[in-house]
């Protein structure tokens, strides 16, 4: 059992993580400001004595004797981590400061949430740990892209110069229940199109790739890169099976059976082409790989968000 600290654990990704180790035993602090997060994600775990859950921003610093760090607070779809681009920035540089200066004063080991997103718009395919990206760092995408970037540099930096003991996990697209029906990440906009017969809202031609994993899949190769004592550099987390958006937006209508019809909207700036993780690390590292099929993952998310309009 141990004394954990998860940032943004009232979030998609945090709130199952925070569910998880509670399960597992151990003592989970739970702090969030609540931009994208929401108290019912959780609202289940305040029964445990083991789990308390703070308000707060990590752009100021925090105090906890705690032997782990999970860092994920930070907004992650792009509607809302370009809703306000300098927040955006400041939670990734300042709160990133904050948690790696409290792993340091704590001696707790860290682990930081960073993304596929630092490899940009990439041009090697599939994205190893080794390719160092191709971001534009005045786009529409940078607050997030370029926060996530200088996250993995302080985590680095930290290391190097205090010794702090991190881990770096590049996450790719992961989906599943308990994300937020309007922050506008493809799966959770398509699904809930689909559930409510409005229109599908493939953006460009729906050629872009991405390769989707369910949310149990991840949480459990986050746990096994926390418990890892071999490696401090960056892991891929995701899923490496890959489908065109259009793809994914039949397999919605298809499985929703939805009268909604599929239409065309501008592709974003800046959105990547073509996204699918190299998993060998992650594999050799942590005997890890996900389990959990797109069409598997997909009806248990598509039964989740039918439960909130029932
Ligand atoms: P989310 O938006 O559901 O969760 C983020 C949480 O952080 C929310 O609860 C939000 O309220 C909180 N937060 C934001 N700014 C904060 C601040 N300044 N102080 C305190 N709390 C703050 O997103 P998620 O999908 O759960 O993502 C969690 C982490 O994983 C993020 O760091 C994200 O960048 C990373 N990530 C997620 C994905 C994905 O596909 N889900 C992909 C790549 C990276
Ligand atoms: N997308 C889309 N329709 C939507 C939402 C997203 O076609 O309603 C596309 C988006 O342009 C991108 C892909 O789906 O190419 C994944 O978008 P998301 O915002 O989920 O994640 P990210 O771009 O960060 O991978």
């Amino acid at each position: 059992m141990k004394r954990i600290l998860v940032s943004g654990g009232a979030g998609f990704l945090g709130s199952h993580l925070c569910e998880q180790l509670i399960l597992q035993g151990n003592e989970v602090i739970c702090i969030d400001n609540y931009f994208t997060g929401n108290k019912d994600n959780i609202l289940h775990l305040r029964d445990y004595d083991k789990f308390e859950l703070v308000r707060h921003d990590v752009t100021n610093p925090f105090m906890a004797e705690v032997e782990e760090i999970y860092h994920l607070a930070c907004p992650a779809s792009p509607i809302h981590y370009q809703f306000n681009p300098l927040k955006t920035l400041k939670t990734s540089f300042l709160g990133t400061m904050n948690m790696m200066g409290l792993a340091k004063r704590v001696k707790a080991r860290i682990l930081i949430a960073s993304t596929s997103e630092v490899y940009g718009d990439p041009q090697v395919h599939p994205q190893r740990e080794d390719y160092w990206g191709n971001v534009n760092p005045i786009g529409p995408r940078a607050c997030y892209d370029e926060g996530k970037r200088v996250a993995e540099s302080l985590a680095v930096n930290y290391m190097h110069q205090h010794g702090v003991d991190i881990r770096i996990m590049r996450i790719f697209n992961t989906y599943g229940p308990k994300m937020h029906p309007e922050d506008g990440r493809v799966v959770s906009n398509f699904i809930n199109q689909a559930l409510n017969g409005q229109n599908i809202t493939v953006y460009g031609e729906g050629n872009q790739t991405r390769s989707f994993c369910y949310v149990s899949d991840l949480i459990e190769g986050m746990m096994k890169l926390m418990a890892t004592n071999k490696y401090q550099g960056p892991v891929n987390l995701g899923n490496s099976d890959e489908f065109t958006i259009l793809e994914l937006a039949n397999m919605v209508v298809d499985m929703t059976d939805s009268s909604s019809q599929i239409i065309f909207e501008p592709l974003p700036q800046d959105d990547p082409m073509q996204r699918r993780p190299d998993l060998t690390k992650a594999k050799q590292l942590l005997n890890w790989s996900p389990k959990i099929k797109l069409a598997d993952g997909l009806s248990k998310t598509i039964e989740y968000f039918k439960g909130l309009y029932q």
